[in-house]
């Protein structure tokens, strides 16, 4: 299989443009030049320890200061050992008695278009309030609490609750079934759910409590149950185990001290997207990964106290938890919170909202920028969209063609484009340019952070010259990183520290260019080899994407006896007819983008593509579907089980 071999990648994509930071933004950002940037990151990588140990004492609230800034046996990290702080304190408190006390942590919009804001004292009143309600069901510091909800505010105080009294949360996504829960809550050996009455999708109510009542049969650990009321539907509450929210919050009271925790407490667990495979219990902890998140959310979004900051993750992703929830909120911002659909009641909610709150720094995934394209240029003309002043994407790579619409369609060419590489398990942003410092290539994730020390090898464990791709290694522990897969020291050192001894091994194959700047290639198991060379997925799907017809692509690898493997690639069209004639277009169009080696053997057309609940491509899927297997791998994070039928159906 392709990732038995481990050498270079070869790489045939041809990117040149590039887009200097608007000379106003730069002028006016905290990191305003590359210069200022190549020193930060000069004196970070000189001195890693020094580094974080200064902003670890600026920039967050100790109740007992710590004694060493790393104890690194490698691969477990303690970060800021012996000290005595608090995620929730640091995202809230912090912002009692100063002027962002009465400002909005919090501007929340339902899909039915309810709205709710919640300044900085009253989160803090409802998160209070909450750790009680929490504290009085038994629940006590290192007890797992599993969250299962819709995003509304109660979503955003839960997860601040369990941090203020050191419960361990893992959030579910509101979209996973009932089997989905109960294996979290098992593995995770969770002890009090919480969800709701149901949730809002596309003018629809999904019953979640339904869901969860079929989970709870199946999640021996579990003892209580606390229900937000959101939609009220009729639900079924069970006698002594089985609770509303606003009437435990009713009998609560209102003061809850922010439990003085151990740097290195555990502060959640969340499993991966699964696109690789089963997903894993990524275990964050206390104080390393707030300090990551609030500096990485500083420095990446340039953010001021005017901002209104929106970032369209669910909380149930790594996003939702550093980018909408910890790093936000520890920075004072003002964060707009959405729960529903981006097409409903239309395709143009998002920039309907953007103009109607003003809006002024966008995150959001390439597969939504995907689907804005393919819905059509119309949706986002009819709005004022002048309120913007960054853009950030996050989750997949984003194809230079998608990029360029994103530059051109919603920041009016004024934007600059934060294209962050990061994953679960590095609990924030590793490599993005930062926008008043980096110019902009599209499809390219640019440079690493300050403090992060990025490698790319072969499958001896030796660099890679410039423009050869292999895998990307992270050389030097950072605050934010995994600190274990949940209950499993064996699969941690396994899967992350092994194959190149010392170094954290993401799974991700990556080539730097000559300007130094990265590219990420693809997953390390999706690599093809072609004919004696080994390409990576992306630079075959921006090629087809660069077609005016194709709105998305999805290349992998089917054995082939000749050349080793074929490529075969899966297309969704933009609004053309599939036919034998548009095969031979995109085979000629791939061949003068990136030449004759990457021309697709297989050409199919589909409505869709296999996705992860959080919009991911699934190649493995097709992998197993291209080379005809009757069984394909692990589907439990599959967005769409009718998708595999119909790709099925297609076989020719
Ligand atoms: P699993 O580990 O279970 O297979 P997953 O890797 O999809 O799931 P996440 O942690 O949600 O789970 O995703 C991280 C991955 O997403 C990265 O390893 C990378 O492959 C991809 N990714 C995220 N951001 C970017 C980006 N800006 N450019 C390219 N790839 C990205
Ligand atoms: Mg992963």
């Amino acid at each position: 299989m392709a990732q038995q071999s481990g050498g270079q990648i070869d790489t045939v994509m041809q990117e040149a443009r590039l887009f200097p930071p608007p000379a106003e933004f730069a002028a006016a950002a905290r990191i305003g030049s590359l210069e200022a940037y190549q020193e930060m990151w000069d004196e970070a990588e000189a001195d890693i320890e020094g580094f974080w140990g200064r902003l670890a004492t600026e920039e967050l609230h100790w109740f007992k200061p710590f004694t060493k800034v790393l104890d690194w046996k490698s691969p477990f990290a303690k970060w800021f050992v012996g000290g005595k702080t608090n995620a929730c304190y640091n995202c809230v408190d912090v912002h009692l008695g100063t002027p962002r006390q009465n400002k909005a942590a919090i501007i929340w919009e339902g899909e039915p278009g309810d709205q709710r804001t919640l300044t900085y004292q009253q989160l803090h009143g409802e998160v209070s309030k909450f750790a009680n309600v929490l504290l009085g069901q038994g629940v006590k510091a290192g007890d797992v609490v599993s969250i299962y909800m819709p995003m509304v505010p109660e979503l955003v105080v839960a997860m601040l609750a369990c941090a203020r009294i050191g419960a361990v949360h893992s959030v579910i996504f509101g979209g996973f079934s009932s089997e989905a829960i109960a294996d979290r809550n098992n593995d995770a050996r969770a002890k009090l759910q919480i969800t709701a009455d149901g949730g809002w999708r596309r003018g629809s109510i999904l019953p979640l409590k339904e869901t969860v009542d079929e989970a709870l049969k199946k999640s021996p650990t579990i003892e209580k149950c606390i229900v937000v009321r959101r939609t009220g539907t009729d639900v079924n509450m069970t006698p002594g185990r089985d609770f509303w929210y606003d009437e435990l919050m009713d009998a609560a009271a209102a003061e809850c001290p922010a439990a003085e925790l151990d740097s290195e407490h555990p502060l959640y667990i969340l499993y991966t997207s699964g696109s690789t495979g089963k997903p894993k219990g990524i275990k964050h902890t206390t104080a390393g990964y707030s300090l990551f998140t609030k500096m990485t959310t500083r420095w990446v979004f340039d953010l001021r106290d005017e901002d209104v900051y929106w970032c369209t993750a669910d909380c149930g992703w790594v996003t939702g938890h550093s980018y909408l929830v910890y790093g936000p909120l520890a920075n004072g911002a003002t964060v707009l919170m959405y729960d529903g659909a981006p097409n409903w009641p239309d395709e143009g909610r998002f920039w309907e909202m953007i103009e109607r709150h003003r809006v002024s720094i966008f995150y959001t995934a390439p597969t939504a920028i995907r689907s804005f394209i393919k819905w059509g240029d119309h949706w986002v003309d009819e709005h004022d969209l002048s309120s913007l002043r960054l853009l950030g994407t996050v989750g997949e790579g984003i194809n230079p063609e998608a990029w360029m619409w994103y530059h051109r369609k919603i920041g009016r060419e004024r934007c600059p484009i934060v294209d962050t590489w990061w994953q679960t398990e590095t609990g924030g942003i590793m490599m993005t340019p930062l926008p008043g410092a980096i110019p902009t290539k599209p499809g390219s994730c640019t440079k690493p952070l300050p403090g992060i020390v990025p490698e790319i090898v072969d499958g001896n464990g030796k660099p890679v010259a410039p423009n050869h791709g292999g895998m990307l290694v992270i050389s030097k522990p950072w605050p934010g990183m995994l600190r274990g897969i949940w209950g499993d020291d064996e699969r941690y050192k396994e899967q992350y520290w092994t194959r190149v001894p010392g170094k954290y091994l993401c799974g991700d194959n990556a080539r730097q260019d000559d300007d130094g700047y990265y590219w990420i290639m693809g997953r390390i198991d999706d690599v093809l080899n072609v004919a004696g060379h080994r390409l990576s997925t992306i630079e075959i799907e921006s090629a087809l994407v660069s077609h005016p017809k194709v709105a998305e692509a999805a290349a992998v690898g089917r054995p082939h006896e000749v050349k080793g493997e074929a490529v075969a690639v899966f297309v969704v069209l933009r609004g053309a007819t599939a036919s034998e004639a548009l095969k031979e277009e995109l085979k000629k169009h791939v061949r003068k983008e990136i030449g004759a080696l990457a021309v697709p053997d297989d050409i199919r057309f589909t409505q869709t593509l296999p996705k992860t609940r959080s919009g991911k491509i699934m190649r493995r899927l097709l992998r197993d579907i291209a080379s005809g297997k009757a069984e394909v791998g692990d589907t439990t994070t599959l967005e769409d089980f009718g998708v595999l039928a119909k790709l099925r159906e297609n076989e020719e």
